[in-house]
C-alpha cells in the first residue's frame, strides 16, 4: 500500500493535471471516482475527514427500491433502485445479502393492501428479484417475529430486500478505485476552487493533518460533498440558488432479543406517515429511522429529543415495551442531502438524484440514495466528460466486480469477517505475524486486534475513530464497548502509523469525547 506521504507528494506536485477531480469520499464521490477511473480517466478523490464519515456510514443499511416510494408512485425511482440493487448483489456479494422482511397487519383490509403492494414491488424487480412475497398466517408471523405486539394481529406479508454494510462498501469502492489506478486521499479538504477565464480548473486544498496548503489542477471538478454541497457551490464565481434540503434520521441499536431471529420488521405507516424498520444486524437490532428537517449540516449530528421519543413510542407500540436506557447500545444520526423542491415536508421530497453543471463548469451531484450510487456516478461522469471535453468512453461499472468479490461464501466465517471477501485469508494471516492480534478488542464486540492493523496498513485508517466507526462498526454497534476498546486500538494504531505517545493520548481523548455522543441519554 502506498504511504500517505507519497500520495500527498503526487497530489500536490506542480504541473500534475488530473482529468477528473472528485470532492467528497461518500457514496456519491466514491461512485463517481470508480466510474471515472473505470473509463480510464486519470482521477483524484479528496475527502476532508474520512471516507464515509458523512451520511454514507449512517444509513439504515438497506439496498432497496423503497416500498415507500412505490406508495408515492415514484415508479422510475423504484425501478432504477431495484435494478441497482441487483447490480450491487452481483458485484459485491461479500457486502450485500438478501433479507426477509415481515409487515405485520392489524386489520384485514391492511393485510390485503400490503399483500398487493408488495407483490407489485416484487414484480417490478423482474429478473433482479430477491425472492417472492407471500401472505403469512398470524401464527407464522409470530414465529418469525416472536417479540411483536400480539393484540389485534391478523397476519403479515413477507417480502425480500437487500441489506448491506454501508461503510465497508465505501471502503471496497475505495480499494476498487485504487485497483483501477485512481488516487484517493482522506484528511485533505477542498478549501477553494481555482478558476481561470470564468472556468473551474482545479481546487485549493489543505492537508488537515499538518495544515499544508497546495493547489491541484483538473480538467473536470466534481462536487460530491453531500450536505456540504452549497459550501462548495459558494466557492464558485457563478451564482447558484438553494439546491439542498437537509433532513436528519436517527437510529437506535437494541439487543438482538427485540427481533430474536433473522427476519426484519417493516412498519408500513408511522405516526408521521412514513415507514420504520427493525433490522437484525450483527446480533443486535437496528431501529430507524426518523425524518426531521434541519437548517444546518453537521458532521456529527446528534439525535433530537423528538426523534428519541418518536423511536421509543414506536418501539413501545410494536414490541409492547420501551427499552431501558441501558439497553440502547448506540444512538446515531445521519443527514440526507436531498434535492430541494417546493416547501413541503422533507419526508415527501423525492430521493431522485440531480446533476447540476454551473456556468464555470463545476459539476455537482446531489440527492439520491446509497442504492443508486452507481447510476449517480455514471450520470455525473457523463456530464463531467462533456464539460471537460474528455474522450467519450462508455460506462463499465454495471458488471464491475468490486474489491474483495468472491463467488462463494466460505463455510463457518462469521458475518463481520465475510465483508473482507477475498482479502480474508490475508487478514487472517496477520495472526501468524503476532498471535495476540487474534484477540478480541472487547468481549462485547466481534472484532479482533488484527482488524486494526489491517485498517492501518491497507485501508487508510488514520485515527481511532476511523477504525472503530468505519473500518469496523464498533461505535455504531455498542458505544460503551467501543469506548472501552479504544485504548487498545490507539496503541495498535500508533505503532502501525509510527505516531508519538502525545498523538496517541490526544487521538484517544478525541474519540472518547465523540463516542460519548453515541451513548443514549434521556431527553
Ligand atoms: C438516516 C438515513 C438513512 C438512510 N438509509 C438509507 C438506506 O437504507 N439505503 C439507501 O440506499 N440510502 C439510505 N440513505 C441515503 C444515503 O445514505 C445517502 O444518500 C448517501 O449516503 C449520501 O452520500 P453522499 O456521498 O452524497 O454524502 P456523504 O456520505 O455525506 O459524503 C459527502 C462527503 O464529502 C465530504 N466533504 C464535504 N466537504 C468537503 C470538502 N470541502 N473537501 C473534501 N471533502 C468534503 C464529507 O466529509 C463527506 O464525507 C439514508 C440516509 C440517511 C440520512
Amino acid at each position: 500500500m502506498t504511504e500517505r506521504s507519497e500520495i500527498l507528494r503526487e497530489v500536490s506536485a506542480d504541473g500534475e493535471r488530473w482529468d477528473v477531480l472528485v470532492i467528497g469520499g461518500g457514496a456519491s464521490g466514491l461512485g463517481a471516482a470508480v466510474e471515472s477511473a473505470a473509463r480510464g480517466y486519470k482521477t483524484l478523490l479528496v475527502e476532508r475527514i474520512d471516507f464515509a464519515k458523512g451520511t454514507s456510514s449512517r444509513s439504515t443499511k438497506l439496498v432497496h427500491g423503497g416500498v415507500r416510494y412505490l406508495e408515492q408512485l415514484n415508479i422510475t425511482l423504484v425501478l432504477d433502485a431495484l435494478r441497482e440493487r441487483g447490480h450491487m448483489l452481483q458485484n459485491a456479494p461479500h457486502l450485500v445479502h438478501d433479507l426477509s422482511f415481515v409487515v405485520p397487519a392489524y386489520s384485514r383490509p391492511s393485510l390485503a393492501y400490503y399483500g398487493f403492494g408488495l407483490k407489485v414491488y416484487e414484480r417490478l424487480s423482474g429478473k433482479h428479484s430477491f425472492g417472492r412475497s407471500k401472505f403469512l398466517s398470524r401464527e407464522r408471523t409470530l414465529q418469525l417475529l416472536p417479540a411483536i405486539s400480539r393484540e389485534g394481529l391478523q397476519g403479515g406479508v413477507l417480502y425480500h430486500d437487500g441489506q448491506f454494510d454501508d461503510a465497508r462498501y465505501a471502503i471496497s469502492l475505495l480499494r476498487t478505485f485504487q485497483d483501477l489506478g485512481g488516487t484517493a486521499i482522506n484528511y485533505v479538504e477542498a478549501t477553494g476552487l481555482l478558476q481561470r477565464n470564468g472556468k473551474t480548473v482545479g481546487i485549493s486544498a489543505r492537508d488537515t493533518e499538518d495544515g499544508e496548503t497546495f493547489d491541484v489542477q483538473a480538467k473536470a471538478v466534481i462536487n460530491a460533498s453531500g450536505t456540504h454541497t452549497e459550501n462548495i457551490l459558494s466557492m464558485d464565481s457563478a451564482p447558484h440558488g438553494a439546491v439542498l434540503a437537509v433532513s436528519q434520521g436517527t437510529h437506535f441499536v437494541l439487543p438482538g432479543s427485540f427481533l430474536e431471529g433473522k427476519t426484519a420488521l417493516m412498519i408500513p405507516k408511522t405516526a408521521d406517515g412514513r415507514v420504520l424498520f427493525a433490522i437484525p444486524w450483527h446480533g443486535s437490532t437496528i431501529v430507524g429511522t426518523t425524518d426531521e428537517p434541519v437548517d444546518h449540516a453537521s458532521d456529527e449530528p446528534r439525535a433530537l429529543a423528538q426523534e428519541k421519543s418518536f423511536l421509543l413510542d414506536h418501539i413501545d407500540r410494536y414490541f409492547g415495551r420501551r427499552p431501558a436506557a441501558g439497553e440502547i447500545q448506540s444512538v446515531w444520526s445521519g443527514q440526507r442531502p436531498l434535492v430541494r423542491s417546493g416547501s413541503g415536508k422533507t419526508s415527501q421530497l423525492s430521493r431522485d438524484h440531480r446533476v447540476l453543471v454551473s456556468e464555470s463548469g463545476l459539476v455537482t451531484i446531489t440527492g439520491g440514495k446509497w442504492t443508486t450510487y452507481r447510476r449517480m456516478g455514471q450520470d455525473t461522469v457523463d456530464r463531467a466528460a462533456e464539460v471537460a471535453s474528455l474522450d467519450k468512453r462508455p460506462s463499465r461499472t454495471v458488471d464491475l466486480k468490486l474489491h474483495g468479490w468472491m463467488d462463494t461464501h466460505p463455510e463457518g466465517v462469521p458475518e463481520w469477517e465475510l465483508v473482507y471477501g477475498s482479502d480474508l485469508a490475508q487478514l487472517q494471516a496477520l495472526s501468524d505475524e503476532q498471535p495476540e492480534w487474534n484477540e478480541l478488542l472487547h468481549p462485547m464486540l466481534p472484532y479482533k486486534r488484527r482488524e486494526v492493523v489491517w485498517a492501518a496498513r491497507y485501508e487508510m485508517a488514520r485515527t481511532v475513530e476511523d477504525v472503530l466507526a468505519r473500518r469496523t462498526h464498533a461505535l455504531f454497534l455498542n458505544a460503551r464497548a467501543a469506548m472501552e476498546a479504544a485504548p487498545v486500538v490507539a496503541k495498535l494504531l500508533a505503532k502501525e502509523l509510527k505516531r508519538s505517545d502525545a498523538w496517541m493520548t490526544q487521538d484517544l481523548a478525541a474519540f472518547q469525547a465523540l463516542a460519548a455522543g453515541y451513548v443514549y441519554e434521556d431527553g
